[in-house]
């Protein structure tokens, strides 16, 4: 088979320059050889002639994804890979198992299967130790993080309270080995357990290794929508007392909001980027959504016991988050097989049906599924002027949160690159694509240190997206979410085409952990 590779007849967005230019792309093995106007394809290389209108993007990096358990079953996630996602940023929220102990992987398979998927058996699982499972069979690049609320779990299990030095010396260290592995950076999710133990000081204490890598601290923030200021102001915290950079994941609230708190950033020296999806929708583990923290603080086994506590019962049922009102916003998303029939619904309606009281039959499903249950929440505060708002941003870039877990996923994973498409084509194509090349792969490299990725130029990875002449389009809704985006008619992965015609190749398998 042959090395190299032509794609001829194509408009280049490269994501670099201001406008598309019209520019044949030469792929010598792993690597971009050339990209100009009409380059002659050397002897023995394969030549792809492109249809007319085909625009060559530089592959999409997905800045923040739950592909672990996805990967490790199949090596590709084809919701991304159809939308000419090339490389997938996993480990996110503080909650991965990798960087598991077996005890913490154990904890992560009970309380957050519905995101990410389980590890089976449970087991010890390194940066190097996930590479190693997939190598040879992988159709992406993925980029790990470590995860904060893991490694907590790994040195204190579900202790409240700070870290000692002692703990924190470790969990420093552990940061440390997975950045030496190949980590990208260190992710938290301080709405989970336990990564919200941790307070600035402890988590800036760990993130420390962080400066000398040059790479990023990225977290779930503690608050977003009406507290997002306060959210941003921890991220910023942390940030400045170790000396680092910081993202924030799935980031919303309002601009103005958003906007003073990054000015306060610049003003404290603290780059600040973010990913953001185009849905109004977002999508968790039922119990973050609804479940105090100290109910959930002894691990999944206590939580269930609590839930039938008459006296706890009755406390969380006076709560807001169990009024109808609340529970009316709560649409279910991965349920135990033999509850399938209420994925789909709102949590009144399903629990219409049992003909039961809603917050009654939300605590009955809970216990029933030993909280392995994913769900979507509406937030209308959330509006189209505000996605807009973080979609066009500088500092952004896509990030789908896909979580391909359960019956009836949110749709993201399948169209958030999609969908994000129009906010950057509205002044035409010729800019148009350059923009989406900039928020859809080089603003994600550059906020990972992905510095071989995210651009086309000769040098740069062969990671490509061809998106043919009708343009990339979301065909998943919320009522019917597992269906693939239309539009990219080629994907390549450090040089090796992985998907061609609506369809992955099943001979390749290019995909590296990248760092
Ligand atoms: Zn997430």
């Amino acid at each position: 088979m042959s090395t190299r590779t032509l794609l001829r007849g194509g408009v280049v967005a490269d994501g670099i320059g201001s406008t598309t230019r019209r520019a044949d792309v030469l792929i010598d093995g792993p690597v971009i050889a050339s990209v100009g106007a009409a380059v002659p394809g050397p002897p023995g290389c394969d030549i792809v002639d492109l249809e007319p209108g085909s625009v060559v993007c530089p592959g999409f990096i997905d800045a923040h994804i739950h592909a672990e358990g996805p990967l490790l079953a199949s090596g590709r996630v084809d919701g991304a890979l159809a939308q000419g996602v090339t490389t997938l940023v996993i480990g996110q929220d503080g909650s991965s198992w990798i960087g598991a102990s077996a005890d913490t992987a154990r904890y992560l398979n009970d309380y957050y299967a519905p995101v990410n998927g389980v590890l089976e058996p449970p087991r010890e699982m390194g940066v190097a130790g996930y590479h190693e499972a997939l190598s040879g069979r992988l159709s992406h690049n993925i980029a790990v993080l470590a995860s904060q609320g893991t490694i907590r779990h790994n040195v204190a299990g579900m202790a409240s309270r700070p870290l000692n030095p002692g703990e924190r010396i470790a969990a420093r260290r552990e940061v440390e080995k997975q950045l030496a592995d190949g980590a990208v950076g260190l992710s938290s999710g301080l709405d989970y357990l336990p990564s919200r133990f941790g307070g600035v000081e402890e988590i800036a204490e760990i993130a420390r290794p962080l400066a000398a890598a040059g790479r990023p601290y990225v977290s779930h923030l503690r608050s977003y929508g009406a507290e997002v200021r306060a959210g941003l102001g921890e991220l910023v915290a942390v940030g400045r007392r170790a000396g680092i950079r910081v993202h924030a994941s799935h980031m919303w609230g309002a601009p103005e909001e958003i906007s003073s708190s990054f000015d306060a950033a610049d003003a404290a020296g603290v780059a600040v980027t973010y990913d953001m999806y185009p849905y109004r929708r977002s999508s968790t583990i039922l119990a973050m959504l609804v479940l105090p923290s100290h109910i959930q603080a002894g691990g999944p086994e206590q939580t269930v016991a609590m839930l039938a506590d008459d006296g706890q019962r009755a406390a969380l049922l006076a709560d807001e988050k169990f009024s109808h009102e609340s529970l009316r916003r709560v649409v279910l998303g991965c349920l135990p097989d033999e509850m399938a029939e209420f994925a789909g619904l709102p949590i009144t309606q399903a629990a219409a049906r049992n003909s039961r009281p809603a917050g009654e039959w939300v605590l009955d499903l809970l216990i029933a599924a030993d909280l392995k249950v994913g769900a979507h929440l509406d937030r209308p505060s959330l509006t189209d002027d505000h996605l807009a708002w973080l979609a066009l941003g500088d500092r952004h870039c896509a990030g789908s949160d896909g979580i391909y877990q359960g019956q009836n996923p949110h749709p993201r994973g399948y169209t958030a690159f999609a969908r994000l498409a129009p906010y950057y084509l509205a002044d035409g194509p010729a800019t148009g694509y350059q923009r989406l090349a900039r928020h859809f792969a080089a603003n994600a490299a550059d906020v990972y240190g992905l510095r071989h990725r995210g651009r086309l130029a000769p040098g740069m990875a062969a990671d490509v997206c061809v998106v043919g002449p009708g343009g990339l389009t979301a065909r998943a809704t919320y009522d019917s979410p597992v269906i693939q985006a239309a539009g990219v008619s080629l994907v390549m992965v450090n040089g090796m085409i992985t998907w061609r015609d609506g369809k992955p190749v099943t001979t390749a398998f290019p995909g590296q952990l990248v760092s």
